[in-house]
């Protein structure tokens, strides 16, 4: 999928204190293992490109905790690509504790103050902090007033971590010595949205902790004194940990480290889990196991089913090609079900990513990004396998791409996942609907085959076909009710978020000319527009 973006990963490494050090720790020993967080922000690149940046702890130094943190990515962050630069990064920045961030953003808030980790230095050290956050508050506007109703305050940024920054500071300042799990008990009863949190404080004490619907993902690992933990387990896995040792932590609950000891607890009732099944469907890596869930293991069964109702003829010439690199598996695992080919026919410029490059709308980046490959694609009859179609205009490059210069016959979209019919408040940058494509054609949630049909036609598509929404808990193995699934059913799993759908839809219907084009909430008020920015 090109058209839609992901939401911030977060990183914790601390070396527990033991006889010997850990195998997987830096060859410059416990009290470097701060060396590991751009490496772990690597395999959660893909979650944020837009900053990067890491605090840590190290009770030797005149800063005790210190953050280094900056737009761009990894590589350009921590100046990867130059030895002597890194070195003296990592040099800098060396701890035995440390927590990470990889930021996206979707309007503009690309200046350095607003990469992550936030900290608030403080001269007593339980005060002073610093966190990374993944996730979104659907009821930061109202926090946001509470806070600033409560005298003469000032919020510097219009971003809900630092609404969230604020809040943690009350808890604080409430207790004499750190109690995080009443802390985080207090924090959750405000907050409705995702969150996941790294924190990390002067006095080396730091939790991970996961909100109680679990929107987001958040593994943690501990062998041998070595913690880390990382939004996805394929950044544990690659550092060596052993399977058996990579956990997913469980909704409502945080891992805590205090005098040195590392212990779970629960810190919310979690009233039923609300796991976005975007995580699996496109969002993680592909080599990620979620909850339990392998991300690859759902995509395979997404396109057993797409093969499952495909009635499109097959012959010699029909082949499948994988809008890259997302799409891959269940594009590979419908060409096997179905004994056909897949092929890659659109070969994707990995450089493109976050350049300016001349027009610069979707479909120019579109243009950049994808080569259709004539010599797959000349006279083929072929099902271009997609995971989700979010805006369309990707989709429709593709199509007349696919056509005009790769010589392509019939293009027939297949799309592993149920049409997007509604915003998303909780991280995700879908959060307009007048930009999404399907509700313009989807009436009442009901997707038949004319729909498909005038969408097909929209797109300059032979034929569409999306999967049901029943296909998502079946591939994902949870059932409906444990995943959040709001943006296929336009059903919340909290209030605020709920809340805000009602008031979009009002804001939508107030649109003059139609129910097709109307703005979200985001545009339709100041407020909204705070909303908006708030997306961590
Ligand atoms: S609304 Fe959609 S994208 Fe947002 S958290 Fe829920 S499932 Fe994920």
């Amino acid at each position: 999928m090109a058209d839609l973006f992901h939401e911030c990963g977060v990183a914790a490494v601390y070396h527990l204190p033991t006889r010997e050090p850990s195998v997987l720790a830096p060859k410059q020993g416990p009290n470097a293992v701060s060396r590991l967080i751009p490496r772990i922000l690597l395999d959660i690149q893909n979650r944020g490109q837009l900053a990067a940046g890491m605090t840590s702890f190290n009770p030797e130094r005149a800063q005790i905790i210190d953050t280094h943190r900056n737009v761009g990515t990894v590589t350009e962050v921590f100046r990867l690509n130059h030895p002597a630069k890194a070195e003296s990064i990592m040099k800098e920045n060396e701890g035995i504790a440390a927590i990470g961030h990889v930021r996206y953003a979707t309007c503009g808030k690309d200046d350095k103050s607003y990469a992550q980790p936030f900290e608030r230095h403080h001269i007593e050290k339980r005060k002073w902090f610093s966190f990374g956050f993944n996730g979104q508050l659907a009821n930061y506007i109202d926090l946001r007033k509470e806070i600033l109703s409560q005298g003469d305050f000032h919020l510097a940024r219009e971003t809900d971590t630092e609404t969230l920054m604020h809040l943690i500071s009350q808890e604080i300042s409430k207790q004499q010595t750190p109690d995080y799990v009443t802390l985080l008990r207090n924090l959750s009863a405000k907050l409705d949205g995702s969150y996941n949190i790294v924190y990390l404080d002067a006095l080396g004490g730091m939790f991970v902790a996961r909100d109680p619907l679990g929107f987001r993902p958040l593994c943690y690992a501990e062998e041998d004194g070595l913690f880390v933990a990382a939004s996805e387990s394929v950044a544990l896995a690659n550092m060596g940990f052993r399977e058996e040792s990579i956990h997913s932590l469980l909704p409502g609950h945080a891992v805590i480290i205090q005098d040195g000891k590392m212990r779970v607890e629960e810190f919310a009732p979690s009233p039923r889990r609300a796991h976005c099944f975007f995580e699996w469907i496109y969002f993680a890596n592909v080599a990620s196991t979620l909850d339990d869930r392998s991300v690859y293991l759902t995509r395979k069964v997404l396109g057993e089913k797409l093969a499952q109702q495909e009635k499109v003829p097959l012959d010699e010439t029909t082949i499948v090609v994988p809008v890259p690199d997302t799409a891959k598996a269940a594009a590979d695992s419908m060409a096997f079900e179905l004994r056909i080919p897949s092929v890659e026919g659109l070969i994707r410029n990995r450089y493109v990513g976050r350049t300016f490059i001349e027009g610069n709308n979707r479909a120019d980046k579109a243009k950049a990004k994808y080569t259709p490959l004539r010599e797959v694609l000349q006279g083929r009859r072929i099902f271009l396998v997609e995971d989700t179609i979010v805006r369309s205009t990707t989709m429709r490059t593709l199509i007349s791409q696919l056509r005009e210069r790769g010589g392509a016959r019939e293009v027939h979209v297949r799309v592993a996942c149920p049409p997007i019919l509604a915003p998303c408040f909780y991280g995700i940058d879908m959060s307009d609907v007048s930009q999404l494509f399907a509700p313009k054609y989807v009436k009442n949630g009901e997707l038949t085959a004319e729909a498909e049909a005038e969408m097909a036609a929209e797109l300059g598509a032979d034929t569409l076909r999306y999967l049901p929404m029943s296909a998502i808990s079946e591939a994902v193995q949870f059932p409906s009710s444990s995943l959040c699934e709001a943006c296929i059913t336009g059903h919340y799993p909290t209030e605020a978020g709920e809340k805000l759908y009602q008031l979009s839809l009002e804001n939508f219907r107030l649109e003059p000319g139609s129910c097709t084009g109307g703005r979200l909430i985001e545009a339709s008020t100041p407020e909204a527009a705070l909303l908006h920015s708030a997306r961590t």
